[in-house]
């Protein structure tokens, strides 16, 4: 295998290895592969929401992505407002989040006088508290744009603390190329023993940001992010991770796979943890054609996790629903 594609495969096992750990470490919503950017383009390997104040209102009403654009809409839980009056958008764009939002059990919708009118089922709750970005880098001999990443995070400040997750010995000469914002974790993914290395700072998440779009060239180019801007991409990052959790990946078609009891992946011909997407089907030496194991992704996340497959009020709804049939 090409060096940069094994160094994808053992960043992916470490990135499941690390979020089984911290599902079942810390009571928090966890999601992987997230956008943490305003107007540039970053991919967070790992994003760990904190429940906030009042994350069981938002467990009651669905256990998918509310749209943000929904909730930064003008529609709100009081009067039924007419559509077009309540966003700020394209209307076929719109009226996609408004079918979406309704779906969810977030929107519900009425007709008078031949117009849709829509309103919140329920208030849009303060459901989570701190957000903290994980970036894995389980081999910093391998470090690519790794501090460039690092310093953009610091300067945009959109996650409360940001830290580098790695299974590799730290050296001093490491710590010095992080910034001394970034908290430090060695992960052994084989036995799942996490040492915090260096605590992260708390970021001024309420404050502008300043967003760095390409360092590569001659001159630096940034951007200013409003503190307004951030906050809704806290929020948009944080509903993603809700609705999406961490495993986003498929089991492959063959009788080798064993997934172990987090449901990780796990492939006993090759005796380690294997990236589906890119090292299982027929080109695979052990591949033996069958059915991809059947393993409730769902199950397993609601066992370990704070997240709530199947809330009241959506049954509610549902069997509301059911009435009319
Ligand atoms: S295709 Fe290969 S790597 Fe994937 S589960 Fe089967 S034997 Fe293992």
């Amino acid at each position: 295998m090409p060096e940069a594609e094994q160094s994808i495969v053992q960043e992916f096992a470490f990135e499941l290895a690390l979020c089984a750990h911290l599902e079942t470490s810390e009571q928090a919503v966890l999601g992987r592969q997230l956008g943490t950017q305003v107007h540039g383009r970053r991919v967070m390997d790992v994003v760990r929401i904190e429940p906030g104040p009042a994350f069981d209102e938002r467990t009651a009403i669905t256990p998918e992505s509310i749209p943000s654009l929904a909730i930064e809409s003008d529609v709100g839980p009081g009067t039924a407002r007419y559509w077009k009056d309540a966003f700020d958008c394209h209307p076929d764009t719109a009226e996609q989040v408004i079918e979406r939002a309704v779906d969810v059990g977030f929107f519900e919708r009425e007709r008078r006088n031949s117009r849709t009118y829509v309103r919140q089922t329920t208030r849009y709750p303060d459901w989570f508290d701190t957000v903290v970005g994980i970036e894995n880098k389980p081999d910093l001999g391998r470090p690519g744009d790794l501090e460039t990443q690092l310093l953009t995070d610091v300067a945009l400040s959109l996650v409360d603390k940001i830290v580098l997750a790695t299974e590799s010995y730290v050296t001093g000469a490491h710590r010095n190329r992080i910034p001394p914002e970034v908290g430090i974790w060695r992960f052994d993914p084989e036995t799942g023993d996490r040492e915090i290395l260096r605590e992260a700072d708390q970021l001024p998440v309420d404050e502008a940001g300043i967003e760095i779009l390409d360092r590569s060239s001659a001159r630096t180019e940034i951007r200013v992010a409003s503190a307004g801007a951030i906050e809704r991409a806290r929020r948009r990052v944080a509903e993603r991770a809700y609705g999406k959790g961490w495993r986003t990946y498929d089991l492959p078609d063959c009788e080798q796979m064993a997934p172990d009891d987090a449901g990780l992946p796990y492939c006993p011909w090759k005796g380690e943890t294997v990236r589906p997407a890119t090292e299982c089907g027929p080109d695979c030496g052990g591949y033996c054609s069958g059915d991809a194991p059947s393993v409730d992704f769902d199950a397993l996340r609601a066992q370990r996790s704070p997240w709530e497959p199947d809330p009241a009020g959506r049954k509610r709804r549902q069997s509301g629903l059911d009435s009319f049939l």
